[in-house]
């Protein structure tokens, strides 16, 4: 029987709302999309009432007109351990607004709320790369790093609802300064942003299809531009992603030696070069985690839901 008639005709929405966007779709048992809407959101700087209109206007364009079941909201941001609040996203305007409540008095049904990385975490252990798995690292790249810890299924969220911020962990004393304020911050070594740093610091010593994409403009170069000219064989490209897979693969050691998961899934934009960069975190992995010949080392896999997944999550929060 299918999940709307069995729920008489009400549908379960996942919402995922970052600093430029919010996309909603309405979410079935077997975690498939339909119906998507998406809205633009505005930005740190706009009132929170704009970014809760936002959200409410995808929600119920997604659901066209359906009863809702409930609503899950994936946000990137920090959000509180009782899942009620946004306490603080670099992104958002929200600074520990109730959005759970609000949103339900809004919508009339059931929310749930949780941060981003751990709903896509929540997605690819039911329905993608970590399926079946009992612990699961997610890492997911995309301008900086973040993440999420499933510990026997569940995910981990710490005193705080703050566990997964692997991105600023410290791994060289006195290093590149992050935008967090600190130094060293594995982010600032593999990363989108890290990427493309390597990138323009390598075209100044070699010859480099860049050069030409760029017009000869190192600050010009971004992240798709390098991912096309490694496609191409571009050898700064290819150096550039070998660098940022080395570091991945040097901090996912560290996370591996403390937590010992079956099986570590990255995401994000970064992801998307797949073994081009895992195949250099693959090895710098075996290469630097403790006791690496005695142990089962867990596979690196690119995560398999794409952009769905904060949806996909967020929707398995009412399940
Ligand atoms: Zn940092």
């Amino acid at each position: 029987m299918r999940e709307d008639a069995r729920m008489g005709g009400q549908v379960v929405v996942g919402v995922d709302i970052g600093g430029t966007k919010v996309l909603a779709g309405v979410v079935d048992e077997a975690g498939t999309v339909s119906s998507p809407a998406r809205r633009t959101t505005p930005g740190r700087r706009g009132v929170t009432r704009q970014a809760e209109d936002a959200l409410v206007e995808a929600v119920l364009e997604s659901a066209a007109g359906r009863p809702l079941a409930g609503v899950g909201v994936a946000a990137a941001g920090f959000v509180d351990p009782a899942g009620e609040r946004v306490m603080f996203a670099p992104h958002l305007p929200w600074q520990g607004e109730p959005l759970r409540d609000l949103l339900e008095e809004r919508l009339g049904c059931p929310v749930l709320l949780d941060n981003d990385a751990n709903c896509a975490a929540r997605a690819e252990a039911h329905h993608g790369a970590a399926r079946g798995a009992g612990s699961a690292l997610m890492i997911t790249m995309g301008t900086g790093i973040g993440g999420a810890v499933l510990i026997d299924g569940r995910v981990l969220r710490g005193a705080n609802g703050m566990a997964g911020e692997f991105g600023h962990m410290q791994v060289v004393p006195g290093g590149q300064a992050c935008e967090c304020g600190k130094s060293g911050c594995w982010e600032q070594y593999s990363s989108g942003n890290a990427l493309v740093r390597n990138a323009r610091a390598l075209m100044a010593e070699q010859p480099s299809v860049l050069a030409e994409v760029s017009g000869g403009r190192p600050e010009r170069v971004n992240g798709p531009m390098v991912t096309a000219a490694a496609e191409e064989g571009d050898l700064v490209a290819r150096q550039a992603f070998a660098s940022v897979g080395d570091w991945l693969g040097i901090g996912t050691a560290n996370l591996v030696a403390a937590l010992d998961p079956e099986v570590v899934v990255v995401g994000g934009g970064v992801s998307a070069a797949g073994d081009r960069l895992l195949d250099p975190a693959r090895a710098a992995l075996r290469r630097t985690l403790v006791g690496a010949a005695h142990r089962r080392v867990p596979d690196v896999v690119a995560a398999t839901l794409g952009p769905r997944a904060g949806m996909i999550g967020a929707a398995l929060l009412l399940r």
